[in-house]
């Protein structure tokens, strides 16, 4: 007798389960047919036309469009991590019902830099879109490639390498790129000329004049655009409430040896997985200082990996250790990087903070240093880390009391120098939620824009540049959410959270069924256990009903079908076609594990 147990689909394979919303006049799920909806709004003709996909109403999911005549070109392509009301979805893309039907008209992608916010969904609408050349800069064409890894079944991107200096014709329009400091290296602006006007779109920014391992952003460039004349500056706004400018890479590295110098044990360095360039210093530092780094977190691996391929970062032979090596060296020879500055339960400063990490747990000598900010939303559970921290580390430094972290995004006095430079006729702001898009608006006003120049463009408003106007459509675009799930799982751990929240949530639904491999027959009735879902005793007809329908489903793949069986398929018909009978049921998704057994 073998027996045969659950297993896990593998990814891309797993059952069509969408989240169940709390909210239940939510539009439903994933995988939408894009080909039902036509948009009866017109093409541009000869004018400059400006579409926001995602971006503009929160940070998160970047996608832009700008159309002139019958030529499209799409600026950025990315993710938005889920509202906590979304349990089970793993991100939302933009929706590009809009630009299916002009499919021929799309004449590239240009991708400003590596961050999922602005590369995520690439995997997700290429194929849609009729796979259509993407232009981004080295790193960022290795992020997205390294992207690429998780979904082997969309199709393989073509992506021509830029520079600042690249110029690239896209039907009406010459493309031009100008080198900008973010917090990962190698991002582009970009200068979009067509007959119907130049647009400069700033992608994610920041004017940092003694940057780490990259160029000053080109001002020259900027000053120059706005001496021929800009018609439309399209700028982000996500630190469009924070006075002064960022801080300069240069004084983050200052602050940071001055920990190094002090201290004593370890050094616990956090932060963001694609902070690269906070990478590089602390990388600088531990060799400068004589300490081995250890880098820990998936996400953080995965980039460091590419980065280095690419000469992006700087790292010496034999720097980099293995986190079980950690015993091979004393404790003020080690730097461990790792992500967690958010207090992310499952990430790696949590883990360590909680002795749940395998190789490493807090000493009383070690330093811990927050080298990132909160976002927004995160103050509690960072606050919760940062009592475990107290308890046990020697010394916490936190970007609130020392200059050790320098957000990637303009504040005010960069915002209002991008638009001085640029000298823009017409302004829209992107890149953030609505009052920070508002805020940023009313900074262009008193920087000297008239109002009727400037226009806040929400996600699906259309915009378009007359000669001597411009003004927003009374129609939008569909803009329904499109939510991910289940594809492109990259790290087991997140899987492993997702069923957890799933199980939690709508319980877990077991069917064991007899088969007899000889004839394929189901032998007895299926047993079903279940907890968390339903309250058996009081459900005899809908188990009924599924002991029928499990029968029905196996047999008809067991019977007459090939040989050897493959009990795969077999499982994974069931766990899908009894998960959506309980679904119209129940409006419930209990995990559905389907246990077959061959005698
Ligand atoms: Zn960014
Ligand atoms: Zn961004």
């Amino acid at each position: 007798m073998k027996t045969s147990y659950p297993q896990r689909a593998p990814a891309g394979r797993r059952p069509a389960r969408s989240a169940k919303f709390k909210n239940a006049g939510r539009p439903a799920p994933m995988r939408r047919n894009f080909d039902t909806q036509v948009t009866p709004i017109a093409n541009p003709g000869k004018i400059l036309r400006f579409i926001p996909f995602g971006g503009c109403g929160e940070v998160g999911r970047s996608m832009y469009v700008y159309e002139y005549d019958d030529d499209i070109v799409i600026i950025d392509m990315g993710l938005q991590f889920p509202e906590e009301d979304m349990p089970g979805i793993d991100y939302l893309i933009p929706n590009v019902d809009y630009l299916k039907p002009r499919k021929k008209n799309i004449r590239g992608i240009i991708i400003t830099h590596g961050h999922y916010d602005h590369i995520g969904a690439i995997p997700h609408l290429l194929d849609s879109l009729g796979n259509p050349p993407i232009y981004a800069t080295a790193l960022t064409r290795g992020m997205i490639l390294k992207r690429q890894d998780d979904f082997k079944q969309s199709p393989k991107p073509n992506i021509e390498v830029i520079t600042s200096e690249s110029r690239v014709k896209m039907g009406s329009f010459d493309i031009e790129f100008f080198h900008v400091n973010h917090n990962i290296p190698d991002c582009v602006g970009v200068v979009l000329k067509s007959p119907g006007g130049t647009a400069v779109h700033t992608g994610d920014f920041k004017f940092d004049h003694t940057p780490v391992n990259e160029k000053p952003a080109d001002i020259a460039r900027l000053t120059d655009l706005g001496r021929q004349g800009v018609t439309l500056l399209v700028s982000e706004s996500t630190d469009a409430e924070i006075p002064g400018h960022q801080i300069s890479e240069m004084e983050v590295q200052k602050s940071l040896e001055e920990i190094f110098k002090v201290a004593k044990g370890r050094i616990i360095a956090a932060t963001f997985a694609s902070l690269l360039t906070r990478v590089q210093q602390l990388v600088w530092l531990s060799e400068k200082y004589g300490r081995k780094i250890i880098i820990e977190g998936y996400s953080m691996k995965q980039n460091v990996l590419v980065a280095r391929e690419l000469g992006y970062l700087q790292i010496k032979k034999g720097t980099i250790i293995e986190s079980k090596e950690i015993d091979n060296f004393k404790d003020a020879e080690i730097t461990i990087v790792c992500t967690g500055a958010q207090g992310e339960d499952r990430a790696v400063l949590m883990r360590i903070a909680n002795n749940e990490h395998k190789s490493i747990s807090l000493k009383p000598e070690d330093s811990v240093v927050f080298s990132s900010s909160v976002i927004p939303g995160n103050e509690g559970t960072v606050q919760r880390l940062k009592d475990v921290l107290y308890k046990k580390a020697g010394k916490i430094y936190h970007y609130s009391s020392m200059d050790i972290h320098a957000g990637g995004h303009a504040k005010r006095e960069e915002l209002k120098l991008m638009m001085d430079l640029t000298k823009p006729k017409y302004f829209i702001p992107i890149h953030g939620n609505y009052f920070m898009l508002k805020l940023h608006a009313d900074l262009a006003e008193t920087s000297g824009i008239p109002k009727e120049n400037i226009v806040i463009a929400e996600d699906g408003e259309v915009v378009d540049i007359l000669p001597n106007e411009i003004k927003k459509l009374k129609e939008r675009i569909p803009m329904d959410h499109v939510m991910v799930d289940g594809l492109g799982v990259g790290d087991v751990k997140e899987v492993v959270l997702r069923d957890r929240q799933h199980l939690a949530e709508d319980g877990i639904f077991v069917i064991i069924t007899i088969v007899d491999s000889n004839t394929g027959r189901v032998r007895t009735s299926p047993d079903i256990i279940s907890r968390g879902f339903i309250y058996l005793k009081e459900s005899q007809e809908l188990l009924k009903e599924v002991r029928s329908r499990t029968r029905k489903i196996v047999e008809e793949m067991t019977v007459s079908g090939e040989r050897p069986i493959n009990w795969i398929y077999v499982k994974d018909a069931l766990r899908e076609k009894i998960g959506q009978y309980l679904f119209t049921k129940t409006q419930r998704r209990p995990m559905v594990l389907p246990v077959v057994i061959e005698v």
